[in-house]
């Protein structure tokens, strides 16, 4: 029998390999650009045309390359970036498989045009479907331009597979984002069809994310540092309550490189825990700096996903960092003087450049833990006889406190981040009497108008606090019950009674469970006018309905809140209209419910004066 054992002859071996690395236009864009970068561009255009389909051109003006280099590019396994093994573990690029230009050229028509800075003449070389078709000097600028066309002519299984030109375009957009959003220092214009998307300028962070959202986005970023022996977390998450329903705006990057990663999404979705809706998604940026063996650095061309080493500490490091931005931001609730000065001074007027807002950062700050207002230091709440906790009134803290975040959103609303300037800090000494309307909302004066906070939906938020203090070691006051009372469970509900037992006698309950009874003996003071079984039993019902990913003890406080907070059509005297207005401002997020609704509204003297017009 005659050997049957070939070499594939090269342009198919590419074409092959090819099919790994070009799976759309997107990913030609992804490698061309990355290319760029490695070659120290600093100025990257790209343009595009029918989603990719009929042209993807990258112009950089980087190193550029001599003649034969121009040609070697187009090998495979050619590559700059590497020369043994022992440099994949210390890699600086992008790419060092020296596969993509070889696969690129293998689908599709390409024209590179290159020129090294000490170089008369230039280079140009026409590659269809892996044949060099033309090489010649050329008379062309600094760096290189790379244009590919018709991808996938030889290859109609693969045509066929694109999607249309628009969900093309999108993969496009993404992978454009993904490389911006790291290298803010190099400027990049983008154009498909002929429209100019993005022209972004050299910046910093910050107003990269800003250049590329717009300019509202430069009020709902929250710096996040955090530095760690494993990890260095560094970039912006957001203020919740620009949450969104999808998660096109969350990127994760690591050394430079983009990446997806479900179980840390999961690690800032339960840094946000409360205070956002569940299936809604804070926008974030976040940076991770690792030493490079502690990644899985071969990854796959086109594979987003990479894997850590240190994995679960990371996963608490990054909770802990967002938690602590978003606590450390002025979404704080006490406020002193110095922070409304910073808050006046991140809007700039028109015509002035955007400045970096100054953040005064308290790093005590924890707002998952139910902070005191500030002149009532140290001392813990009073229970007056209608179980609510009494704090002294301070209503010119948090009055001061709306003010701003008021004009701070109005500055978000406006798109030129314009504010009136010397915007009058003095607070009105003596509070009016808050009003209660339709059993429902209580009405509060300020300065520069009235406000109405939805009376269940602000306690549900003090409530949700004080728990998730409690679960944190805050004792919470336990009422004893006079004549404990059983309660008879069902057996096929007891594995979910086990699990909340535990919480609800940290959160102030004294309920033990005896054989298929529970036994109750007390109850938080917060619940004590009310029947010790059905608030255990509506407990229960919503603990079991709700998100089994969560922690247990949000889930506790989340339904105990729920189950607790006083309802629309109890109606309330002054002191506590008085406490839930000073208690509210007290908490992490005054605006948004545990459960994301809206808890504030706010009319001004401008809107009224209107409507009597
Ligand atoms: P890799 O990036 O993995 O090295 P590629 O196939 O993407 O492999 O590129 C092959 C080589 O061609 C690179 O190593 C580099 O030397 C050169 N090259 C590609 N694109 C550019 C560019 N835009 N500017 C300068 N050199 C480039
Ligand atoms: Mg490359």
């Amino acid at each position: 029998m005659s050997d049957v054992i070939k070499l594939l002859p090269d342009h198919i071996a590419n074409q092959i390999a090819a099919g790994e690395v070009v799976q759309r236009p997107a990913s030609v864009v992804k490698e061309l650009i990355e290319n760029s970068i490695d070659a120290g561009a600093t100025k990257i255009n790209l343009i595009v045309k029918d989603g990719g389909r009929t042209l993807v051109q990258v112009i950089d003006n980087g190193s550029g390359m001599s003649e034969i280099d121009a040609r070697m590019s187009f090998e495979r396994h050619a590559t700059s970036k590497i020369k043994d093994a022992n440099d994949l573990f210390a890699l600086h690029t992008k790419g060092f498989r020296g596969e993509a230009l070889a696969s690129i050229a293998a689908v599709a028509h390409v024209s590179l045009k290159t020129k090294r800075v000490d170089a008369e003449l230039g280079t140009e070389i026409i590659n269809e479907g892996s044949k060099i078709v033309s090489q010649e000097s050329v008379m062309c600028s600094d760096g290189t331009s790379i244009a590919v066309k018709n991808l996938f002519f030889n290859v109609p299984a693969r045509r066929n597979f694109l999607g249309k030109d628009t969900t093309e375009y999108r993969k496009i957009l993404d992978e454009f984002l993904r490389i911006a959003l790291v290298h803010p220092e190099i400027e990049f214009t983008f154009h498909h069809n002929d429209e100019e998307i993005y022209n972004l300028k050299n910046s910093n962070l910050r107003q990269r994310i800003v250049q590329i959202y717009g300019t509202n986005f430069n009020q709902r970023l929250v710096p996040v540092n955090e530095e760690t022996d494993i990890v260095n977390i560094t970039g912006f998450v957001t203020k919740p309550e620009f949450n969104k329903a999808s998660r096109d705006q969350c990127f994760f990057f690591v050394n430079n490189r983009y990446f997806n990663d479900r179980y840390f999404n999961h690690a800032i979705n339960n840094a946000y825990e409360g205070l956002i809706p569940s299936g809604k998604f804070p926008p974030y940026f976040l940076y991770f700096d690792v030493p490079t063996h502690s990644i899985d650095v071969n990854v796959h061309p086109t594979k987003t996903e990479i894997k850590f080493e240190e994995n679960q500490a990371i996963y608490a490091i990054i909770r802990s960092a967002v938690k602590q931005a978003l606590g450390q931001f002025n979404i704080a609730p006490t406020l002193d003087f110095e922070q409304e000065q910073s808050f006046n001074s991140i809007s700039p007027k028109k015509g002035e450049p955007i400045r970096v807002p100054e953040i005064k950062v308290d790093p005590a700050y924890n707002p998952f833990v139910s902070t005191k207002p500030s002149n009532n230091s140290g001392t813990t709440g009073t229970i007056s006889s209608n179980g609510f906790s009494k704090i002294k009134p301070h209503r010119e803290d948090w009055e001061g406190f709306y003010e701003i975040a008021k004009n701070e959103e109005k500055a978000v609303e406006q798109e030129e981040l314009t504010v009136e300037s010397g915007m009058d800090t003095e607070l009105k000494a003596a509070p009016k009497k808050p009003v209660q309307i339709n059993e429902k909302y209580i009405m509060v004066s300020m300065k520069s108008g009235f406000m109405l906070i939805d009376q269940y939906r602000a306690h549900n938020r003090i409530l949700y606090e004080q728990f998730m203090a409690a679960s944190e070691g805050n004792q919470i006051k336990t009422q004893k019950l006079l004549f404990p009372e059983t309660l008879e469970i069902e057996k096929t509900d007891m594995p979910v009674w086990s699990e909340l037992l535990p919480q609800l006698n940290e959160m102030g309950f004294d309920v033990e469970m005896e054989k298929t009874e529970l036994a109750i003996s007390g109850v938080p003071v917060e619940a004590k006018d009310k029947n010790p079984k059905e608030i255990i039993i509506a407990i229960f019902e919503s603990f079991k309905a709700s998100e089994q990913e969560a922690d247990a003890s949000d889930r506790v406080a989340l339904s105990m809140a729920s189950s607790l907070a006083i309802r629309g059509g109890n109606s309330l005297n002054t002191d506590e209209m008085d406490y839930i207005v000073d208690a509210l401002f007290a908490t992490s997020s005054p605006q948004i419910a545990p459960n994301g609704k809206k808890i504030i509204e706010t009319i001004t003297i401008e809107e009224l004066t209107k409507r009597f017009n």
